[in-house]
């Protein structure tokens, strides 16, 4: 009796122990949905945050909070998946730093869905800021500027000191022609601006260099190579500001960053996909010495803004 008594209560604990465990199971599966529902929700809330971002940033571009997070998430960086994927030297860092990439373009999308709302009935303030990056090169920026002229719009040049370097005179001529001139760091090279941690000196030298050509340094307005965005960058965005430097991302590309050697109605369709009817279109394009088509792509890219009611602007008053 005893021992049955005693084999009952064991098993009865048996029981108790099987219960618990699948309390505790309950639990658990409880939590794993718990932390779903507030990823889902986090996901909901960063969106809405874009829509407002946007809004603001429409508003004047002064906000510098907004405008750095805006640049986190708003933007693509297709030309340098391509400069990435030319690299030899592939390491698994910027393998990542390509799908960090992929996942911008991807927020942008969805930013830019929300706010094309927004964006509608203020036909009078559409601002397009045409920009060519890694230039001058002889044989792009020239027909760039010639075309830029005969459509009298101005357009802004993030140059690399490199590059002025070579083409002083060109470089010139971009000034002289009302064009902004601003910096793209010395050397384009992610190594040397981020693993070495050069940016700020190559952004220096820069400034130097322009200043030597120029009689001035037009703006303190630079671009990051690869973009400013990510949690990768922010070390450097910050480093950037404490150095008294602006910076600006992009918002539609022409894709000849992309790495497909597009032909010229090609880039124009790419202007096409992205420009989402955004009030302040920024358009990222290259004067690099290999972006031929860029130039020939040029005058219809002016054409479709004209016709959508844009004005044309530099970027000297951003920030
Ligand atoms: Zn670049």
């Amino acid at each position: 009796m005893g021992k049955n008594l005693g084999y009952k209560s064991r098993e009865s604990r048996k029981e108790i122990y099987k219960n618990k465990r699948s309390r505790a199971r309950k639990k658990q599966v409880g939590r794993i949905l718990f932390v779903g529902v507030i990823a889902l929700f986090l996901i909901f809330i960063s969106g809405s945050y874009f829509l407002v971002a946007d809004e603001i940033h429409q508003g004047g571009w002064n906000k510098e909070e907004l405008k750095e997070k805006k640049n986190e998430t708003k933007n693509t960086d297709n030309q340098e998946l391509n400069e990435r994927k030319e690299e030899k030297d592939k390491t698994d860092e910027k393998k990542e730093q390509v799908n960090d990439e992929k996942e911008e373009v991807d927020a942008e999308k969805e930013a830019d869905n929300k706010d094309e709302k927004s964006n509608q009935g203020d036909k009078n303030n559409k601002v397009v800021y045409l920009t060519f990056d890694d230039g001058p090169s002889r044989n792009v920026t020239e027909p760039i500027l010639d075309i830029l002229d005969e459509y009298d719009v101005k357009g802004t040049f993030f140059v690399l000191g490199r590059q002025v370097e070579y083409y002083p005179n060109i470089t010139k001529r971009i000034h002289d022609e009302g064009h902004l001139v601003a910096n793209h760091t010395y050397s384009h090279d992610y190594a040397s601006l981020y693993d070495e941690g050069n940016m700020i000196a190559e952004l220096k030298k820069t400034d130097e260099i322009i200043r030597d050509v120029l009689g001035k340094l037009p703006s303190n307005l630079i671009r990051f190579p690869g973009g400013s965005f990510g949690k990768k960058r922010e070390l450097y965005r910050q480093e950037v500001k404490q150095n008294g430097y602006n910076f600006v991302d992009w918002n539609v590309v022409n894709g000849d960053g992309e790495g497909k050697n597009y032909s010229k109605e090609e880039l124009v369709e790419r202007v096409h996909e992205t420009h989402n009817n955004q009030n302040h279109a920024v358009v990222l394009m290259h004067d690099s010495a290999a972006q031929q088509n860029t130039a020939k792509a040029l005058p219809e890219i002016i054409e479709f803004y004209k016709e959508e009611g844009y004005s044309f602007k530099t970027l000297e008053n951003f920030g």
